[in-house]
Parts: structure tokens; sequence; C-alpha cells
């Protein structure tokens, strides 16, 4: 029976130390870490996502900004905005909720928020830096699996490492980071041949693929660590990740829970990222 990761009560602990670390620049240098939310449009799962970013911050008190905008806004009135914050010494991260509504390019959008405050890590400078192991602000979700494996003291370095999907904000700059942390790393994606045989040789396997339990206890090697990140929803309509858990508990010696593993720590990464952003300003 593998070790539950919890990752609820490894984000609330990092979230204390955020709150900490807010109370004593606030203290000391008289500032408030800004984090401001850009949302356009009335996307129901875009709102929520935005509340819970506002309670986060509120909660570890971190500024939080939310600059709702309606759906027909353009491109020229959403830039204008994005320049604005960029010069807004108050505003130390920026984000915009995406996807934003078809008619907003968002790949512009994002390349016109300025580097230092691209809190998402979105903008492909920030990706870059990725690239050459010399980072400040990384992608939530993955930035979240590290700290996973460095709370709970899994070792990566020499480690079989499989991760599975590679978009530009899960997948890919996960891989990156394990290869960073001296991993040997294989990424698999929807043309991989042999996907079961590659998972088997994983110790540990990362799944970001967006299927429902796609990856069975088979699939796993006896002892492997096994980081789900997939958000899906099983037969019942209820929330699961894209691997099975009931078979994959069985075989691995660590694993996350959905929900309580992954999530709560993307959430908490943001804020991580808002304070660096700010630390770095002061410097
Ligand atoms: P995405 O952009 O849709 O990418 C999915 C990746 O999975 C692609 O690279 C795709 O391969 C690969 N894939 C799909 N089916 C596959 C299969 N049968 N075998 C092997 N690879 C397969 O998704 P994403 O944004 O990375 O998100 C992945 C999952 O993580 C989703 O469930 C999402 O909701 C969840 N997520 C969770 C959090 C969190 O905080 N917990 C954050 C972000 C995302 P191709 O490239 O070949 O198409």
């Amino acid at each position: 029976m593998a070790k539950i990761i919890d990752g609820k009560a490894i984000s609330a602990a990092i979230r204390q130390e955020i709150s900490a670390e807010v109370e004593k620049i606030k203290q000391e240098k008289g500032v408030v870490p800004g984090l401001a939310v850009i949302i356009v449009g009335e996307d129901p799962a875009s709102q929520v996502y935005v509340r819970n970013k506002k309670k986060d911050c509120d909660e570890t008190g971190i500024n939080s900004i939310v600059h709702a905008l309606p759906e027909n806004t353009t491109e020229e009135e959403l830039l204008a905005l994005v320049h604005k914050l960029n010069n807004d010494d108050s505003v130390h991260g920026i984000i915009v909720q995406l996807p934003l509504p078809k008619h907003l390019d968002s790949d512009l959008i994002i390349n016109n928020i300025d580097v230092n405050k691209d809190v998402d890590a979105f903008h492909p400078y920030n990706v870059g830096k990725i690239m050459i192991g010399d980072y400040e602000l990384l992608p939530c979700t993955p930035a979240g699996v590290m700290a996973l494996l460095e709370r709970s003291n899994i070792e990566v370095s020499g480690k079989n490492c499989v991760v599975i999907g590679r978009s530009n904000i899960v997948g890919k700059p996960q891989a990156m980071m394990l290869l960073h942390k001296n991993g040997t790393v294989t990424v698999c994606h929807s043309k991989t041949k042999n996907l079961d045989e590659i998972c088997r040789s994983a110790d540990i396997l990362v799944v970001a693929i967006g299927r429902a339990k796609y990856v069975t206890g088979d699939m796993i090697k006896e002892g492997a660590v096994v980081i789900d990140v997939g958000m899906c929803r099983d037969e019942n309509g209820k929330l699961c990740g894209d691997v099975d858990y009931e078979s994959a508990e069985k075989k691995a010696s660590y694993i996350t829970p959905v929900p309580g593993g992954v999530g709560p720590m993307t959430r908490v990464m943001l804020l991580q990222n808002t304070l660096s952003a700010a630390k770095k300003k002061l410097k």
C-alpha cells in the first residue's frame, strides 16, 4: 500500500511560510506583494479559479486586484491594461486567466506581460530560462510537483523519470525540472509506442494527460512514485485523476490523490511566485 503524498498538508505548510515572509516584507520594507488577475468574459470555470486566487491571496496577506473585463473587450483594451499593470509599482505579479475569448490572441497578450511580473511563467523568456535551468519564476503546476517530491524527501537524482504529457504548461517544463534535478527523463505523448512498457521503467511517474484513470496498476513498477496531475471526471461525474488510484496504490511506494495532491500545490505556487517577484523587485 502506497504512502499518500498529502498535497493539502504540504501546501498548507508552504502557505504559512509565505504568510510569514509577506508579513516580514510588510514590516521591514513597508511593501505589500501585489497580484493582478485579469479575467475576460463569463467562463464559469475561470471565475471559480479567479475567486480561489483572490481567496488564497487574502489568506496570505498578498494584495490581489481582480480586473474583470467584459466578453467584448478588444485586444487593444486588454493590452492597454497589461501595459498599465506592467508600469504599476504596487503590482508584482500579473496573470491573465486562460482561456481568453476566441477573438483575443493569448500568445500576444502573454508576450506583453513584463517578464519579471509573469507569475504564471508562460512568457517565452521565462520558458527559455527553464530550459537553461536559471529560473526565478516557474510554471505553477510542475513547480508544485517538484515541491511535493522535495518535501516528501524523494530523491530525483539518478532516477528513471517518466512524464506522460508534453503540454507547454505541464509536461515539457516538468521534464526539464526533473532533468535539472539529475533525473533520467523520458517524455511520452499520444504518439508514444509501448507506453505501458515505458511506464513500467519509471521510478518516478508523472502523469498529465487529461484522461480519467488512464494509467492502471499494471503499468506501474513495484515501488514507483506516482504523481497524478490530471483533473478529470469519472463515469459518475466525480473528480478523479489520470491514474486509476485503486490499482496504482497497490504497486506504488508513494502516490498523490486527486483531489488533494497536485491541485493545492498549483495554487500555492502562484503565491510563491508572487512573493519571489516582489522580493526580486526589492533587491
Ligand atoms: P493538454 O494540453 O491537453 O496536454 C495533454 C498531453 O497528454 C498532450 O501532450 C497529449 O499528447 C498527451 N496525451 C493525451 N492522451 C494521451 C495518451 N493516451 N497517451 C499518452 N499521452 C497522451 O493538457 P495539460 O494542460 O497538460 O493538462 C493535463 C491534465 O492535467 C488535465 O487533466 C488538466 O486538467 C490537468 N491539470 C491539472 C492541474 C492541477 O493543478 N492539478 C494543472 C494543470 C493541468 P499530444 O501532445 O501528442 O497530443
